[in-house]
């Protein structure tokens, strides 16, 4: 697995911030993607500064009007977007095989997560918040991509944006007794005491990719902290802020 910095290519154009990962560029004759972070995608009034979002958009070669927005509630279940799909329906993640179709999570903490299979062009954006680890959006959604879409597990390349780390994913015993009830959490827990603890969403994720087949190489994590890293990513933690990252992937 791969997590160091020089995976990512941080771009600045024009007062638009977005990263994108060497993994997915690979692939650029094919798909684009992108990491916005300061486009200013507000959850509550939706876009609050259109003009940079439709900026980012540009950038990007995106149909402003096209993107595919899902009504983000921390459940377990995913939609297929084609051209007509309604927009802003209660999911958490999308999949798609038809080009110009334009995948959007928004993320503030929350792993963003863009899947790519490279052989049989299929992609997906997931979002995955803690809410999302314990429900498993992100290995229903692959399996899904895998056993009823016929992707192969061994041609998705996954790229997850710049989510809260282990340290600073703090949590008290109701959470982690949820956890409990799901994972075997000796693996994925320190206590602090006094009734806190740290999760390790990360590596719960990645082990749930890992045991759909996945290829560890072709799963890339940003390394950064919407929290503690000085990147100046949104971080709903830190912040408490209704600005979100937007997380894009769509298929020429
Ligand atoms: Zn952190």
């Amino acid at each position: 697995m791969n997590n160091l910095n020089s995976d990512i290519v941080f771009n600045c154009k024009n007062n638009i911030n977005y990263l994108q990962f060497k993994s997915l560029l690979k692939y650029n004759n094919d798909i684009v993607h992108a990491i916005g972070y300061n486009n200013d995608y507000a959850i509550k009034e939706n876009i609050t500064n259109k003009q940079n979002y439709l900026n980012f958009c540009n950038e990007l070669g995106i149909d402003y009007r096209k993107l595919f927005n899902i009504k983000q509630i921390h459940c377990d279940k995913y939609i297929f977007a084609n051209l007509n799909t309604e927009n802003n329906q209660e999911y958490d993640a999308s999949i798609t095989n038809i080009k110009n179709v334009p995948l959007l999570v928004k993320t503030a903490d929350c792993m963003g997560i863009l899947v790519y299979d490279y052989k049989n062009k299929y992609i997906s954006a997931i979002h995955a918040g803690w809410k999302g680890v314990l429900n498993r959006i992100t290995q229903k959604t692959i399996n899904d991509m895998i056993y009823k879409y016929n992707c192969d597990s061994k041609s998705l390349v996954i790229c997850v944006s710049p989510c809260i780390c282990y340290n600073c994913f703090e949590v008290d015993k109701d959470v982690k007794d949820m956890f409990d009830n799901v994972f075997d959490m000796k693996y994925y827990l320190t206590e602090k005491g006094n009734n806190k603890y740290l999760i390790d969403l990360k590596s719960i994720v990645i082990d749930d990719m890992l045991s759909l087949g996945i290829i560890k190489d072709n799963i890339t994590f940003s390394g950064y902290c919407t929290k503690c890293s000085e990147k100046g990513f949104y971080s709903y933690r830190k912040d408490n802020t209704e600005k979100r990252m937007s997380s894009i992937i769509m298929l020429k």
